[in-house]
């Protein structure tokens, strides 16, 4: 098969289009044609370097596709399903896995990480990763959304228990997760103020839904959460940024509020004053991906058109160095997503 691989850590040029073996199907997986793949910040990450990975290694976190062969031990997935994968390895025996907890399995990894993922043609997994998927949905979209709407969703109600009538303040609407958190948030009847740094982004972060919008660049970020929610606060800060938002993130929570983390793309070495912590007993609250519960539930909303996938665009899987170059500089609204 066609793969994109890297035999090595570095920049973009790392990433090498060629042959590779396809996977042998064990009797207990399922084959599947992949149509499209999604790139993750994640992907860079694990470019540049991340411990865990043996070379050649394919990335990409995110699948859609076609099932085309199935081991003996599955009966239920014809030919020609059309599918997306759960972006999660897990070992699905374990005391967590068993409890519905994938991401504390001691095995637990993101599908690419240290796992080969589908930035190639043909990928191998076990039968409770495959998702089949609605006619409705095609595979671009369809890879779009698992990482990225199960990150939001887990952050939001399974660490931050959101609920109607709470204020959430979604940092950086043109990634990923800030534009699925901004349209499950408005769905369970949140207020939503989100921020990015042009205004075609804040255009389009309030066609999803967004009612307030913070030009990062132009504006103080805490500033104007206060002035917008009359000296308030906001109950819950979805953060992904890392130190250039930590300080604005900290002082925009109301007293009591909750912060919660998922990333820092920015760096994350950030400072926080222990008096504001205990004095407005704030939360900080870390999330790492979600489960597979989850991950089912957020799709449904997805299947029946509540929640839309955002595409900005799409590179064949040959110019994947080229999609990794442009995710770099941030200039996306939604997802960068390689077709196979
Ligand atoms: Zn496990």
């Amino acid at each position: 098969m066609k793969a994109v691989r890297i035999h090595e850590f570095g920049g973009p040029e790392v990433l090498k289009y060629e042959d590779a073996p396809d996977p042998v199907l064990r009797k207990d997986q399922v084959l599947v044609r992949v149509r499209a793949c999604s790139l993750n910040h994640l992907d860079l990450w694990a470019r540049a370097g991340l411990k865990g990975i043996t070379f050649p290694h394919i990335l990409g976190s995110d699948v859609a596709g076609e099932v085309v062969g199935t081991g003996e031990y599955v009966t239920d997935l014809k030919l020609g399903t059309r599918v997306l994968l759960s972006p999660m390895y897990f070992c699905n025996h374990c005391e967590q896995c068993m409890a519905g907890h994938q991401n504390f399995c001691p095995q637990f990894a993101v599908l690419g990480n240290t796992v080969d993922g589908g930035n190639c043609e043909l990928i191998a997994v076990t039968r409770e990763k495959v998702i089949p998927i609605p006619d409705s949905l095609n595979f671009v979209d369809a890879a779009s959304v698992p990482l990225v709407f199960l990150t939001a969703w887990h952050m939001l109600l399974g660490r931050g228990h959101l609920r109607a009538g709470q204020t959430v303040l979604v940092l950086g609407a043109g990634s990923g997760v800030g534009s699925a958190a901004i349209q499950i948030s408005k769905m369970l009847g949140a207020e939503v103020i989100t921020t990015a740094g042009d205004e075609r982004k804040l255009a389009k972060a309030r066609e999803l839904g967004a009612d307030h919008t913070i030009d990062h660049y132009k504006q103080k970020i805490a500033d104007e959460v206060r002035r917008i929610t009359n000296k308030r606060g906001v109950d819950i800060v979805f953060e992904h940024v890392g130190i250039a938002t930590w300080p604005d993130s900290v002082r925009s929570l109301k007293p009591g509020g909750t912060l919660i983390t998922c990333g820092a793309t920015t760096g994350y070495e950030a400072q926080l004053d222990l008096r504001v912590l205990f004095a407005k007993q704030l939360s900080l609250l870390g999330s790492y991906m979600g489960e597979m519960g989850e991950l089912h539930e957020v799709l449904k909303h997805v299947f029946s058109g509540k929640l839309k996938p955002v595409v900005d665009r799409t590179f064949p899987l040959s110019e994947t160095r080229a999609a990794h170059e442009y995710l770099a500089k941030s200039e996306m609204f939604g997802k960068v997503v390689l077709t196979v």
